[in-house]
């Protein structure tokens, strides 16, 4: 019998990190900060060098990047926010949330990012902001959607694409999160805000503290999206290795591509082309959408772990479907959800097991 392929494994990489991690954990307890503090202002620092951005601002997850990024901006009731149909909830979540209205628009068929002629028709005169999705690890066409927007200001939900190309400093605020399978995947949740304004990054901070810029005077409305000392200190030992980590992605992505592409099999692969995309997901797509949950079964059956990401777009969730547009308005949303099965692609996998999972989509199309 041989071994399965796991869908993902963090365990490979912390495990081989582990004497680092404990050190890490030792000292900040021996400092005995563990709210914000100095391991978050140097990460935060780190951060925004990495990402080319003046202001980075940790948070306590991606939802609440968003929440924050959204906050900060003035978002509210009355305000439309328009956003993707297919994309992780958080995103239009986020958006509800401030008491705006989620407006989705359709993603393109090959990247499935936001259209920026699906985006032209959503906007309004309510709308506030776009939220752009850099969905699996590959930035949204930001230069057509910021022109198509005309100065409404566009956020990125950069929370699956940390280091891809310029992905946080393309927008006027960029969120981004450290849940544990990301790009720079955390060991616990964890989010961060990027801009290059520096007012609204003072919203930012205050609003993660409460509405508080000094003790006890609150002049927001805020919340407890704070970062955790002890994440920032681990994430900052992450930080430094995440370019091999995402090069390990790209070399994955490129042997399915050598294995899968070619073969004339019916399905579509990510688009090679793109030199910034980070793999998050290696999401390929069925042409004959009765196949995709039969392929995802045989693959179980031979122990490769596949994933859904997402079974449906986010204007026929029940909590939003009385929004609107109804079933058949966005239609390439509609069949990605119905199309997409996402493959095994972290970082510690190994070429052989790439390989396995390539030969077992081979076997089922036969
Ligand atoms: C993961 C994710 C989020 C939310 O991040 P959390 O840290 O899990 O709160 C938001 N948007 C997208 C596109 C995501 O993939």
């Amino acid at each position: 019998m041989t071994p399965p392929v796991p869908f993902f494994d963090r365990a490979r990489g912390d495990l081989a990190m582990q004497g680092e991690l404990t050190a890490v954990f030792q000292s900040v307890i021996q400092s005995g900060r563990y709210i914000l503090g100095p391991e978050v202002e140097a990460f935060e620092s780190e951060c925004a060098a990495y990402l080319g951005v003046r202001h980075a601002i940790g948070v306590s997850s991606g939802t609440d990047a968003l929440l924050a990024a959204l906050m900060a901006l003035g978002v509210g009731a009355g305000d439309e926010v328009v956003c993707p149909a297919y994309t992780f909830f958080a995103t239009a979540g986020a958006v509800h949330r401030t008491g705006a209205r989620p407006v989705f628009a359709d993603v393109l068929p090959g990247s499935f990012n936001l259209d920026p002629a699906s985006l032209a028709r959503a906007l309004t005169a309510r709308t506030r902001a776009v939220v752009a999705v850099h969905l699996f690890g590959a930035c949204a066409p930001m230069d057509e959607l910021l022109a198509v927007a005309r100065g409404v200001p566009v956020l990125e939900d950069a929370a699956q694409a940390f280091g891809a190309e310029r992905a946080g400093a393309l927008g006027l605020l960029g969120c981004f999160s450290f849940f544990p399978t990301k790009n720079l995947g955390g060991f616990g949740d964890g989010g961060l805000v990027t801009t290059d304004d520096g007012d609204l990054a003072d919203r930012v901070r205050a609003l993660r503290a409460q509405g508080a810029r000094e003790k006890h005077r609150h002049t927001l409305v805020g919340g407890n999206f704070r970062l955790d000392a002890l994440q920032a200190a681990l994430l900052r030992r992450k930080l430094p290795r995440l370019g091999a980590l995402l090069e390990r992605r790209r070399d994955h992505a490129a042997q399915y591509a050598s294995l899968l592409g070619g073969a004339g099999l019916p399905i579509s692969l990510p688009d090679a082309g793109d030199a910034g995309h980070t793999f998050n997901q290696y999401v390929i797509r069925l042409h004959d959408a009765s196949l995709r949950d039969r392929l995802r079964g045989f693959l179980a059956a031979r122990g490769v772990g596949t994933e859904i990401y997402y079974p449906a777009p986010l204007h026929l969730q029940p909590c939003f479907a009385p929004l609107g547009p109804p079933a058949g308005a966005l239609p390439v949303a509609e069949s990605a959800a119905r199309e997409t099965l996402a493959l095994p692609i972290f970082p510690e996998l190994t070429g052989d097991e790439v390989a396995r999972v390539a030969a077992a989509i081979r076997a089922f199309f036969g």
